[in-house]
């Protein structure tokens, strides 16, 4: 781990203790306690750097990349703060090979993901974003917008994780069967949940009129939702109703091959496609976005006041933990670096 350059910095006194006085860049905002919880620990935050060079530590969310060449770029940096899950933007072994601790706050936006992921869902079945459209526009569309319930339908998850356990969670509750495809997940957590743990991701796909993305962005998850994928889908649920079928993503872009979606939303292979999260962000010149069954959101899985707040405070204590001679609690890349 990169050593402190505690005689290149001034040491101030906090509570009787020397405490470091560390740079801290914050590239993609940051809550305002947050702010003023590192600064009243006596660190220096700057929420418009221009370069990472002579910083000791940057926050990023997922708008920043964390490639190996800004991580050269970036001599003096010790620690690496991700305000939120997903660590795809951050060469992590670049990191290592620097020294530069990475950690994350892997629990503070799990409770509103999954009611983004809720929302999808049901905006999906019963065709509400179409149904506002159409209000909009002065057509009464009341004939043509018959919906399907959730209740009798199979719904698989790919990865299940934090997020998936919350959704599954909340769509037993409302009658649908849970199955999943994770290689990673012990068979105890998917027994607590209920739910029919699968060894080949196209048995989830064969099964289920619902699909709900909430693995990570690895080379194995890479356009995983492809088009042979989505053509195994059986689009009647397991009540017997032709519900077709449905894909939600609040993960990450890159999983689904949107390409694939579009042309199976042009075949009535799958009725409806949500994604919170796009394979290039911002999203805007992506045919999908325009098909009439799709409808998405710019990636605010975890844009709430209570998710920001609580990143936000689980960042700082990240922060002021390591800067004060504590291991931080997700640590990712600890073991690594010792
Ligand atoms: P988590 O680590 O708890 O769960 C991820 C699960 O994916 C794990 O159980 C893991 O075993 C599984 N997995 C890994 N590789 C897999 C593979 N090849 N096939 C199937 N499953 C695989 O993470 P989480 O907190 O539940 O977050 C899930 C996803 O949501 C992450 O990609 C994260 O980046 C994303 N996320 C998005 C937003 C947003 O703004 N939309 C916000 C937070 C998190």
């Amino acid at each position: 781990m990169r050593m402190m350059s505690m005689n290149m910095r001034m040491l101030k006194e906090w509570v009787g203790d020397p405490v470091f006085v560390a740079r801290i860049a914050v590239t993609d905002g940051m809550a305002d306690d947050a702010v003023t919880k590192l600064t009243d620990a006596g660190h220096e935050v700057n929420l418009e750097p221009n370069e990472l060079n002579g910083y000791d530590a940057v926050v990023i969310r997922s708008a920043t990349k964390m490639t190996a060449e800004a991580i050269s770029a970036a001599p003096s940096l010790q620690v690496i703060g991700r305000a939120g899950v997903g660590i795809d933007n951050i060469d992590l072994d670049a990191a290592t090979k620097a020294g530069i601790l990475v950690c994350n706050t892997p629990g503070s936006s799990t409770q509103s993901v999954v009611e983004l992921t809720i929302g999808h869902l049901l905006a999906s079945t019963r065709h509400i974003p179409t149904a506002d459209r159409d209000l909009r526009s002065g057509n009464w569309t009341k004939k043509s917008l018959r919906g399907t319930e959730l209740s009798g339908k199979r719904i698989g998850f790919i990865g299940f994780g934090r997020i998936a356990q919350g959704v599954a969670r909340i769509v037993k509750e409302m009658g649908m069967e849970i199955h999943a495809f994770d290689p990673y997940l012990p068979l105890h957590v998917a027994e607590e949940h209920n739910c029919n743990l699968h060894g080949e991701v196209n048995d989830v796909f064969g099964l289920c009129t619902h699909i709900a993305i909430h693995c990570n962005l690895t080379d194995e998850t890479h356009h995983l939702v492809n088009s042979d994928t989505l053509a195994m889908m059986p689009g009647i649920g397991m009540d017997g109703v032709a519900c077709g079928n449905h894909l939600v993503n609040c993960a990450r872009g890159g999983i689904v091959d949107e390409e694939a979606v579009f042309n199976a939303l042009q075949t009535g292979i799958l009725t409806s496609a949500a994604l919170d999260v796009f394979e290039i962000e911002p999203a805007v010149d992506n045919p999908l976005i325009m098909h009439p069954n799709f409808h998405g959101t710019p990636h605010i899985g975890a844009a709430t006041k209570e998710a920001q707040a609580r990143i936000g405070e689980e960042m700082a204590t990240l922060l002021i933990d390591y800067f004060e001679g504590r291991v931080p609690r997700s640590a990712i890349n600890q073991r690594e670096l010792r």
